[in-house]
């Protein structure tokens, strides 16, 4: 059972629960010192042209390389680095990796290769700190990455929060030349009249939609009304999650520019980055 330090309050409700909440606690105590302990990956993973399949990109997702429980999900540290604040610095550092790896593919790309870009996500804490501008450009500069080949990725709740906020950091955003994705989108709430007002650039699919495209009536309605949207809007689709080549064509079938997911290449330790695209035809 959990033992109560000092100064906590912990509710055991009953002994089944106890295990998962000393592991939390423990994931919990440990992220303190995982930045420090260089535990903390950047993984790619990578987004194709839905046409031809040139690769246009990659998504940035954080990992954990915890010292005794192994690769730990950014489903369960995301949420506490949110919490306790830790996702600011986090976030930093993920900038400063990607925009690196980014400039680093880029030497490797045959010569008129089209840049590759790189997609960040950014949590609401993050969204909502006022250093996160002066990180983004630090990150932009350091590395010489070209404004225009960084995404950022915000979701619904996270835009919707304080449209001000959004309306104006995305504007500055918009103005430095950066590219801006709604992540997960018809997953949150969003109002359609906000969706036009945000300089925005990508709606991405989630992937909730896509896993039963191919059977389910009601997603691919769904699928279909978020491209014809996004295109009304002058905006691009990404689709996530696609496994399939079914899933695939009739994403491309409906007008989606993009894929990303296992059926094209799973997140890869950025060292993997390089021969992955020396197999892979330049867009
Ligand atoms: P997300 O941004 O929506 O990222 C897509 C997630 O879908 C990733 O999970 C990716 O590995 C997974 N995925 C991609 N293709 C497939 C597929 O074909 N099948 C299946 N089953 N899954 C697929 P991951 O890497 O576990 O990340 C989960 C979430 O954690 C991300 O969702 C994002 O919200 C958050 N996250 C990851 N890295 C960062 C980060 O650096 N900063 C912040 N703030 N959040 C992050
Ligand atoms: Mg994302
Ligand atoms: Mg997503
Ligand atoms: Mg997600």
């Amino acid at each position: 059972a959990a033992r109560a330090q000092p100064g906590q309050h912990i509710a055991v409700h009953d002994a089944s629960a106890a295990p998962d909440l000393s592991s939390a606690f423990r994931l919990h105590n440990d992220l303190h010192r995982a930045v420090d302990r260089q535990e903390l990956a950047a993984f790619f993973q990578p987004q194709v042209l839905a046409q031809g399949g040139a690769v246009k990109g990659f998504e940035a997702l954080m990992r954990w390389r915890h010292p005794t429980l192994g690769l730990v999900s950014p489903a369960k540290f995301i949420p506490i680095a949110e919490e306790n604040g830790q996702i600011v610095g986090m976030g930093a550092w993920m900038l400063q990796q990607a925009c690196q790896q980014a400039v680093a593919w880029q030497a490797l790309r045959p010569a008129g290769a089209a840049p590759l870009r790189v997609a960040v996500n950014l949590s609401l804490r993050q969204f909502g700190d006022p250093q996160l501008f002066r990180h983004v450009e630090a990150a932009l500069e350091n590395s010489g990455l070209p404004a225009e080949q960084l995404e950022l990725e915000i979701t619904e709740g996270t835009a919707m929060l304080d449209l001000h906020h959004t309306l104006e950091l995305l504007r500055r955003f918009k103005g430095m030349g950066l590219k801006l994705a709604i992540d997960d989108f018809g997953t949150g709430y969003s109002s359609l009249a906000y969706l036009k007002r945000f300089p925005l650039d990508v709606l991405k699919i989630d992937q909730s939609f896509v896993r039963q495209i191919c059977t389910d009536r009601d997603d691919q309605v769904i699928a279909q009304a978020i491209i014809s949207l996004a295109h009304s809007l002058g905006l691009s689709v990404i689709a996530e999650g696609v496994e399939t080549q079914a899933q695939h064509t009739l994403l491309q079938d409906m007008g989606c520019e993009e894929i990303q997911g296992y059926l094209h290449g799973k997140p890869m330790p950025g060292a993997d980055v390089a021969g992955w695209l020396s197999g892979h035809a330049a867009g």
